[in-house]
């Protein structure tokens, strides 16, 4: 792999720095860019929770983003991390743990391992972690859909659109 050993600290960093976009200094034209961007950046430092918790634990995948993120800032806090900030959808992220498939923990470094489930409230789409960290915007979940439909053998869960769906105010 090439993410090396590290201490927590590099982690709980990585998650200060995303969260530090909700205090919004700045007034941005499009709330609704900034809202994909804020939820892109803490959905790729919980996916960096991931690399890490692989890294100290002998390359094995957690369980749950749940696992990899509360052990790096307690399940309190986690549980509002691995979810959609924008709008208050509570829209949990969908991870992917691969170890079903890649018992070598090879996992191709341009495949999914975090992306959201549609009922976000961005608008047509979801944003998308890659195993390289890579993380982007899937406009109308074109490329997770494209990659979930060309493996099926993964079983992955495509994000759906829920029409009307009734949230809890
Ligand atoms: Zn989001």
């Amino acid at each position: 792999m090439a993410f090396s050993k590290r201490n927590k600290l590099t982690c709980v960093l990585a998650l200060a720095v995303a969260t530090a976009g909700c205090s919004g200094h700045w007034k941005d034209p499009s709330q609704a860019e900034t809202d994909r961007v804020r939820c892109r950046n803490q959905m790729r430092s919980a996916a960096y929770c991931v690399i890490q918790y692989r890294a100290d634990h002998d390359e094995q995948f957690p369980k749950s983003l749940e696992e990899a993120v509360s052990g790096e800032i307690g399940l309190e806090m986690a549980k509002s991390f691995i979810q959609c900030p924008a709008g208050g959808s509570q829209a949990k992220y969908i991870y992917v743990d691969w170890s079903r498939w890649f018992t070598n923990g090879n996992v191709p470094k341009d495949y999914p391992l975090v992306y959201e489930s549609n009922s976000n409230k961005h608008g047509d789409g979801v944003n998308v972690v890659r195993m390289d960290l890579s993380a982007f915007w899937d406009g109308n979940a074109r490329w997770i859909t494209r990659f979930i439909r060309e493996h099926p053998e993964y079983d992955l869960k495509i994000p759906v659109k829920v029409k009307g769906s009734v949230l809890e105010k």
